[in-house]
């Protein structure tokens, strides 16, 4: 479990308990997931006693109900939660010195708070690092989660395909997917907002959707994804709307070949680097890397972005059971924008991606 892993890592680091407080974190470790807003919700995990969850009392009983079988402690709105931490810490342990923290999560205040509680502590480690790595790596169950995740996206591309038409507002697009992932798959909510982009608009990779309409001739890019089980789907399509242009067929194409030679060069023992060349050459050589603007990929888990990163500058060795994207784009600023994503897992010899949905440019006949 990996849970177990983290208190290693504590009792190897020198810590003598992690205050987590991410609820992405708190998730991953506990199989209980919770939005807190602005209440206090934190796993405390100590090197030699019993973690806990701590959280506000109207949470306690779905967190006893969850997957989390360890101790959950509650705390009325009227109470001070700082407070209860520290008397259920001290219950545990008199070892309370070292805290590690996380460094990109915890708030200032929120560490203020509680140090105020134990004012000879040090609060100088941080255990987000370690977490990140251990992340990097999934387990069968999480890889089927992530599958489970991919499926839904292709349902969803076929909804957007089948939404276009002559006027219909990328909003409108975006809609429809929404809407049928949640009446036909159950889907909660989706990893990211649903963009769709006609045209001109697909030049700004993370613009919209908007109230701009769909016209003849245009391309349209789809980036969507959902959350399945407590794990992201994130995945690209470009089709065309009606015939398209020499120039849109090629740097469609382009953006095709340059995604097709980075899924076959991912394999254990390539570098997150080197396969953002594989793809990058492609597109240079093409005429157009100028035009392709970031990353290769990032990795996909829990979060729709998290590690390893794709780019130019992490020479991290890719290993066997790393997640992430693989998205080659092409934006022409006031013409037309590509980008082709799928993320997948590295296998033992290679790469087997979560998306299907067929990457022939799809040219969909015009409609009123
Ligand atoms: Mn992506």
């Amino acid at each position: 479990m990996n849970l177990d892993k983290l208190q290693q890592w504590l009792q190897d680091s020198n810590n003598d308990l992690a205050y987590i407080s991410n609820p992405i974190t708190i998730s991953y470790f506990t199989g209980y997931s919770m939005e807190p807003h602005e209440r206090i919700f934190a796993l405390i995990v100590l090197k030699d006693a019993e973690p806990f969850i701590f959280c506000p009392a109207l949470n306690v009983e779905e967190a006893k109900a969850s997957a989390w079988d360890g101790d959950v402690i509650g705390y009325l709105d009227s109470e001070n939660p700082w407070n209860i931490i520290a008397t259920n810490v001290k219950k545990r342990t008199h070892d309370t010195h070292n805290w590690a923290i996380e460094k990109d999560d915890l708030s200032v205040a929120h560490y203020q708070l509680l140090r105020g509680e134990f004012p000879n502590a040090s609060f100088t480690n941080d255990v987000s690092p370690f977490i990140e790595k251990l992340r990097l790596y999934k387990t069968p169950e999480e890889i089927k989660k992530l599958q489970g995740a991919g499926a839904e996206a292709d349902f969803a591309f076929k909804i957007g395909f089948d939404a276009i038409r002559t006027g219909v507002t990328e909003r409108s697009i975006a809609g429809q997917i929404d809407y049928q992932l949640k009446i036909q798959k159950g889907v909660m909510h989706e990893s990211f907002e649903t963009i769709v982009q006609a045209g001109k608009n697909a030049a700004n990779p993370h613009l919209g959707p908007t109230m701009n309409t769909v016209q003849p001739n245009e391309l349209v890019l789809f980036d969507l994804g959902t959350m399945h089980d407590g794990y992201a789907s994130d995945s690209s399509r470009t089709v065309a709307y009606g015939e398209p242009t020499a120039k849109q067929r090629e740097i469609y194409e382009v953006d095709r070949e340059a995604q097709q030679a980075a899924i076959e060069a991912a394999k254990p023992g390539i570098t997150a680097e080197e396969l953002d060349s594989v793809a990058r050459d492609i597109i240079t050589k093409a005429g157009y890397g100028e035009y392709f603007i970031h990353r290769l990929g990032h990795g996909i888990g829990k979060n729709v972005h998290e590690y390893p990163s794709i780019v130019q500058g992490n020479d991290l060795v890719l290993e066997e059971g790393m997640c992430f994207s693989i998205e080659p784009g092409i934006y022409i600023p006031g013409f037309a924008g590509v980008r082709i994503e799928d993320c997948g897992v590295v296998t033992k010899d290679g790469f087997e991606t979560f998306t299907h949905t067929d990457k022939d440019l799809k040219v969909l006949p015009l409609k009123d």
